[in-house]
This record gives structure tokens, C-alpha cells and sequence, in this order.
């Protein structure tokens, strides 16, 4: 069966799926091969279940003619996303960079659901499978859809950029993440600026920040929508920025204050505000869709444990992350400061002197005791009067079950695989 045939079974669907534990009725089922398991072998189930339809690549599992197999399911459901984007025909917001996507794609979200019926990327599905789900989950009432699009690699934004075919797009920042994929901070460029050769090559609009370097020289000669801080060149001019902890800013007389903590998060807050005022949501609008946005997900949440503040960013770390999380902390006027910092993970060749470079930048300071939690942190043990270093999460919470916390304000940020949030069961 051709693309477009499959495409009318789909349409004959509510939704799509490619996990029957979370299979809804009347849904068409893709059977992918994981690295350990092959849906193919979940096909019966699924109908079983209630899906109308089963694409499989193994002609072994054929059930009925509701079955429709493939060559291979995982580039038929990225063919059946491009025929069914190209079928919508609406206009697609793609974002990308090393920090801040899913922030700012809730952020953007928010403010264009003011006035549009949006469809978004559901968390953090972001990859060669999640970015497919994305667009088949649009439909007729959608009038924008905005993607996030991660990558690890070279080539990926490209192969993503050609399933999605974006009619705007931003890059959130270059940062030091996946260095170990990318082959380093060069690599990270490159490979994200696939975005603008797309953008670029299909005469299509970029969001930019003039604020940061790269984005204005790797976007040149794309039709764009700018924004930067006290720069009248930019079509959003922002004026003012504060991070009290809660980041602000102001343009023209017109002030947002929003529930996002750390200065990064104000180049967030402002491409959502740009591509806002770009699809001419109201201002009024655009402040409270950012005002009333609160991040979850342990990413930069704000809590209190007894009579402790904690800044809960254990969502995920890598060094550009790392480091503007620690200028931030160290910049708050509370006293009692602490720093719970994890491990950065997927750093290849670069991992050990990114975490010297973390952990050396902490030995001078006087504003905050720090614990280095993970291997690669405890390779760079230098300990001085503030700083400890333990090897495992396991030794730590050892350490910190001895410890009182009263009125400290608490930084926990770390890649995903040390889960530091474990450390709020040790804070009372
Ligand atoms: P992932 O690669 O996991 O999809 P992401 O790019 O979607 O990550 P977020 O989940 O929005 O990013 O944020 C993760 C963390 O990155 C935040 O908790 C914060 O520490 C940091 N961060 C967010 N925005 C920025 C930014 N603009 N510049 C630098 N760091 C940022
Ligand atoms: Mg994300």
C-alpha cells in the first residue's frame, strides 16, 4: 500500500499509537523495534485492544486486513508525518538548541493558544520517532503546530527539518550539550544550524536573538524576526531584564514577571514574547499565557521544604547549563546558600575538563558551600573549606542524613541519570 493509503486508514483514526500498554481505541498502531523488544509481536494485541488498524514489518505477524505491512514501520510512520504535515498545510514552529527547548515550547504554546488553536510536542518527544508523533497529532482545527527537535548528532536537525518542513524556526542557544555526538562545541553549531539552511534554502522565517553571536551569524540572509536587549535595530526591543529570583522584563512601558527562575530563562521568555507579538497575539494576552506559565518536571521549580528554598533543576545539566545556574545561584542576595551539583553526562573527550572547569570555578568563591556529587566531579576532588566531593549519590545522602538544613536557600542541578531530586527526601 502507498503512502497516501495508508494516510486514508489513519484519517479513519482517532489517534496514533506505538505502545499498546497506552493504546486508545479506534487508533492506528505502528509496531517499532526497540533496541529490546519488536512490536511487531504486539500487533494482535493492539487489535485486541481496539486499534482499527496495525502497520508491521514482519510479515510473520500478519493477523488480517486490518493489518498493513511495511518495508519498515519506523520510516513509514516519518513518510506518513511528511505526506500528513504537507496534507495540513499549516504553518509549523520548529525549535531547537542545546538548552531551553521544552521551556520555551510550553512558553510559546502558551502565549499562541491565546489566540489560535495550537498543537504542541507532548514533553519532551523530540526525537526521529517523537517528532513524527508531533505532527500526526495535528489536525484540521490546528491552525499552528509548534515542534521541539533534539538531536545528538550531525544530520539529525536536517533529517527532522525534512519531516517537519518548518515555516519558522529558532534555535534556543549553542551550548555544551551532547558534546560527545556533536564531536564539540563546533560540532553543536553545525549541527544545529541545519535549522537555517533549511529555513534558509526554503525561504522561510527565523526567530533571533541578536544577543547572541552565532545565532546572528549563522541566521544571516534568512528572513527574520528579531529581538534583543536595548537594541533598536531589533523588532523587539527589550528594555529591562531582572532575575530576583523570578526573571522579568519590560519593552516598551510593558512589564511581564513570570513564575521561571535563572537569568537564561529570560532568552526564553523573550523568543516567546517575539514570536507572539511576530503572530499578533495581544500584549495583554502574551503577559498572562508567561505570567501564568509554572514550570514542572524539575526544571528550575522553585520549592520549599520546611524552612529551606529549593531551586530544583535536576531535571538535566550539561556545562553551558551548569554554569549559568551557578552565576544565578551565586548571585542571589540569600544567605545559607547550598549547591547539590551532579555529574554532566554525554560529555565524550571533553568531560573531564568541563567538570574541572566547574568544580575549579567554585574552589575561589565564599558565597555558598558546594557538594560535587558523581565520578567524574570526585576526579577533580580539590576539596577547600566550602567545596566536598563524593563519589556516588549513595556516599552523599549518607553524609546529608547526618545533616540539619534550616533556612538554607538549596541549588539541585545535575544531569538526568543522577536523579539528584532524591536528595529532597534527605531535606526537612
Ligand atoms: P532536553 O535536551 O532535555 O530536551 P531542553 O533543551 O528541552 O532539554 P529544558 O528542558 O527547557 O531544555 O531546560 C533544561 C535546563 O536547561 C533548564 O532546567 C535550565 O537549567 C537550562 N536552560 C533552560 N533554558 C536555557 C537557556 N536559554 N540557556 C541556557 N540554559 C538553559
Ligand atoms: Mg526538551
Amino acid at each position: 500500500m502507498n503512502i497516501q493509503g495508508i494516510h486514508n486508514l489513519f484519517l479513519q483514526c482517532k489517534s496514533l499509537s506505538i505502545d499498546t500498554r497506552k493504546i486508545e481505541k479506534d487508533s492506528m498502531f505502528f509496531a517499532i523495534k526497540g533496541e529490546n523488544f519488536d512490536a511487531n509481536t504486539f500487533a494482535k494485541d493492539a487489535l485486541d485492544l481496539g486499534a482499527l488498524f496495525v502497520v508491521i514489518d514482519n510479515e510473520k505477524y500478519f493477523i488480517d486486513e486490518r493489518t498493513v505491512l511495511v518495508q519498515n514501520s519506523l520510516e513509514t510512520l516519518q513518510e506518513l508525518a511528511k505526506f500528513h504535515r504537507s496534507y495540513l498545510a499549516l504553518p509549523i514552529v520548529a525549535l531547537t538548541g542545546s538548552n531551553g527547548k521544552t521551556t520555551t515550547k510550553e512558553l510559546i504554546n502558551a502565549v499562541l493558544s491565546k489566540k489560535y488553536n495550537t498543537k504542541a510536542t507532548v514533553g519532551n518527544l523530540n526525537n526521529h520517532i517523537g517528532v513524527p508523533l508531533t505532527l500526526l497529532s495535528f489536525t484540521k482545527e490546528t491552525q499552528i503546530g509548534i515542534v521541539e527537535m533534539g538531536a545528538n548528532h550531525q544530520k539529525e536537525i536536517d533529517f527532522l527539518c525534512n519531516i517537519a518542513q518548518p515555516d519558522f524556526g529558532y534555535i534556543t542557544n549553542f551550548g555544551k550539550a551532547h558534546l560527545e555526538g556533536f564531536g564539540g562545541v563546533q560540532g553543536v553549531i553545525a549541527g544545529k544550524s541545519e535549522m537555517y539552511h533549511f529555513l534558509r534554502a526554503n525561504d522561510k522565517t527565523v526567530f533571533v536573538n541578536l544577543d547572541d553571536a552565532v545565532q546572528v551569524e549563522k541566521s544571516k540572509d534568512i528572513k527574520a524576526f528579531t529581538f534583543g536587549l536595548n537594541n533598536d535595530d531589533a523588532d523587539l526591543n527589550i528594555q529591562n531584564i531582572q532575575a530576583d529570583p523570578f526573571v522579568a522584563i519590560s519593552y516598551n512601558d510593558f512589564s511581564i514577571q513570570s513564575h521561571l527562575i535563572g537569568l537564561y530563562n529570560a532568552n526564553n521568555i523573550n523568543a516567546a514574547t517575539a514570536i507572539g507579538l511576530y503572530f499578533e497575539v495581544v500584549q495583554e494576552d502574551i503577559k498572562s499565557a508567561i505570567e501564568n506559565y509554572i514550570p514542572a518536571n524539575n526544571r528550575s521549580q522553585m520549592m520549599k521544604k520546611g524552612s529551606n528554598e529549593i531551586i530544583l533543576d535536576a531535571y538535566n545539566a550539561n556545562p553551558s547549563s551548569m554554569a549559568v545556574a551557578i552565576t544565578n545561584f551565586l548571585q542571589l542576595g540569600s544567605s545559607n546558600k547550598i549547591m547539590i551539583l551532579g555529574d554532566m553526562f554525554e560529555l565524550g573527550d571533553e568531560s573531564a575538563v568541563e567538570h574541572k572547569i566547574i568544580a575549579d570555578s567554585l574552589k575561589e568563591q565564599t558565597n555558598s558551600v558546594c557538594y560535587l556529587i558523581g565520578k567524574f566531579f570526585y576526579e577533580n576532588k580539590t576539596e577547600s573549606k566550602q567545596v566536598f566531593f563524593f563519589e556516588t549519590f549513595d556516599s552523599f545522602a549518607d553524609y546529608i542524613k547526618t545533616q540539619q538544613f534550616h533556612d538554607n536557600t538549596i541549588l539541585i542541578k545535575g544531569s538526568r541519570g543522577m536523579a539528584l531530586e532524591r536528595t529532597l527526601e534527605y531535606i526537612s
